[in-house]
């Protein structure tokens, strides 16, 4: 049995002291079986020491999943409306606590401050759409072929769902996962990236708040292998939901898979944004801008390919050099900065290595370095926003998920080839087009084959009550957000109750001829 620590409630940023916070368990904070912690630092200023998180391993995900199985019976038995009350008052407790949850994910995760106002806000978003979903969660009543005889479908949650999540939206993706789970009945097992523990802390403490039964929702920290597949692995998870990265979804889809488990797989991107003759360039920059930098560029849905008429490219071009020039890199922190830290070393040398690719077989027209020697910026994470022109689309600059700013101009004759180079990618998450001619607007939203489409905007900026989710290698057919998220963590029940009083055959009793036929042959009829 593991030591119960005291529940402690953050005030977000760093403490001076770096806490030690626990995994929550059964409604408990809890410190792991092994007595190994893992620390999480800014990425602005690797100096600070956000926290220090319990390195979970199989012993904790098995008490976690204890804990969320014992919850189960009371919390699926509770009517829908009242669960979605409890998904409210999360909501509202999100609300309320908004600027302290936003400043400490800048702190742990290193967006700019208003990106992470809107990544819980998302949450919030997310929670009250949900909370609603426990007064619908619309099934089917049907007529039946038979008389009196009523048909209708109801969903049912499935059980334990593993929730398993990335560093990027590191509150509003763990929201997108237990709300739909939570709302329909099923109880939760969270381990979120080990760049965020602290972020999925705070929120863990407001479920606790908003009333949730304990052991409804248990988080375990730590990293993947000691984590993350003893959850994917256990017998008694039937549903896994996971948003990271293709390797890992391939992995987790193959112990998914020799389990025959539920699984929703969110994975990576290639996001690309056409730009036609007769676009607004103005507008087009702006978007792409906001797209390819924004966060830094480590969004599933960033724009990392602008593919562009060739008559129009010098001309967007200069104005994106332009645009991009202007950008002010910093911690997130500061109101002045409009892009933030990269989220690791990691990810800066990955980008490094793309850079040198661009390097070597295209073309760099600005950015193309990591920064480190600028006063106040040493300690952190920071890469240049970075353009690279000349790329074709099957360069692996132009397939390649690069995950930071770095952003690829392919030039194209026509639409037709803009249309071909999008689509040739593995992925299929966001796409755009900007064009003020509405012919080609409607032949875009029919040919790009990606699970998002916008016109005359960017490729970010989902809201929660639509699907959220790519096709091809982006993921598994499932989505996240709107009332299509439910079908992740619920089954179908479909139900029929004959009040007839008799023996009816479907297919069989309900054909008008035949009816007729039998009446004839032995004058009974077939029912
Ligand atoms: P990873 O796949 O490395 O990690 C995602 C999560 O999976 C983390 O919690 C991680 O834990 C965990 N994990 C890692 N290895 C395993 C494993 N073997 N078994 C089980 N869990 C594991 O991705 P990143 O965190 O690097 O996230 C970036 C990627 O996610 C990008 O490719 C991006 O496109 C994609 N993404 C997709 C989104 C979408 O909706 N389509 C949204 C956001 C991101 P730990 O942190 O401890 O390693």
């Amino acid at each position: 049995m593991t030591q119960t620590l005291e529940p402690r409630v953050s005030e977000a940023e760093t403490e001076p002291d770096a806490p030690t916070f626990g995994h929550f368990i059964g409604g408990e904070w809890r410190a792991s079986g092994s007595g190994r912690t893992f620390e999480s630092r800014d990425p602005a200023d690797t100096r600070r020491v956000i926290g220090h998180f319990q390195a979970g391993d199989a012993a904790d995900v098995a008490e976690a999943v204890r804990a969320a199985e014992q919850a189960l019976p009371a919390w699926r038995a509770t009517p829908a409306p009242k669960r979605g009350e409890i998904l409210y008052r999360f909501g509202a407790l999100m609300a309320q606590h908004k600027e302290r949850l936003a400043r400490a994910m800048t702190s742990e995760m290193g967006k700019v401050l208003a990106e992470s106002r809107g990544d819980v806000q998302e949450g919030i978003d997310i929670a009250y759409l949900m909370a609603g979903e426990g007064r619908r969660m619309f099934g089917d009543t049907v007529p039946s072929e038979l008389p009196d005889k009523w048909a209708m479908s109801i969903r049912q949650p499935i059980g334990v769902a593993g929730l398993i999540t990335p560093w990027n939206f590191p509150m509003a993706i763990p929201c997108w996962k237990m709300m739909p789970a939570l709302v329909t009945g099923n109880t939760v097992v969270l381990k979120p990236a080990s760049d965020t523990p602290h972020c999925a802390v705070l929120l863990v403490e407001l479920i606790h708040e908003a009333g949730f039964p304990p052991g409804t929702v248990n988080l375990v920290t730590g990293s993947g292998e000691e984590v993350g597949i003893p959850i994917v692995e256990s017998p008694d998870v039937p549903v896994i939901s996971f948003t990271g990265s293709n390797e890992t979804g391939k992995r987790i889809a193959a112990i998914a898979a020799r389990r025959l488990k539920r699984l929703s797989l969110e994975l990576g991107g290639k996001n690309g944004i056409v730009v036609m003759d007769d676009a607004d360039l103005d507008l087009a920059v702006d978007g792409i801008v906001w797209s390819a930098f924004g966060t830094t560029g480590q969004r599933c849905t960033a724009c990392s390919r602008v593919i562009v008429l060739e008559p129009t490219a010098d001309a967007l071009l200069a104005r994106l050099v332009e645009k991009t020039a202007t950008l002010s890199l910093g911690p997130g922190s500061d109101p002045a900065t409009d892009v933030g830290p990269l989220i690791n070393a990691a990810a800066v040398e990955k980008v490094e290595r793309y850079a040198g690719l661009a390097r070597d077989e295209a073309r760099i027209v600005i950015g193309g370095s990591p920064v480190n020697d600028r006063p106040g910026l040493e300690h952190g994470h920071f890469f240049e926003p970075t353009i690279v022109d000349g790329v074709r689309p099957m360069d692996r600059l132009g397939q390649d998920e690069i995950f930071g700013p770095l952003l690829s101009i392919i030039r194209v004759p026509d639409y037709d080839a803009a249309v071909t180079a999008l689509n040739q990618t593995r992925y299929g998450l966001s796409s755009s087009i900007y064009t003020r001619d509405t012919n080609t607007a409607f032949r875009a939203m029919r040919d790009f084959e990606t699970g998002i489409v916008y016109v005359n905007a960017g490729t970010i900026g989902a809201e929660t009550h639509l699907p959220f989710g790519g096709w091809k290698g982006t993921g598994n057919g499932h989505r996240e957000a709107g009332h299509a998220a439910l079908d992740t963590y619920t089954e179908w029940k479909s139900i029929y109750v004959d009040y007839s009083g008799r023996l009816q055959r479907a297919q069989i009793d309900n054909q008008i001829d035949d009816q007729a036929d039998e009446q004839d042959d032995d004058g009974r009829g077939a029912r």
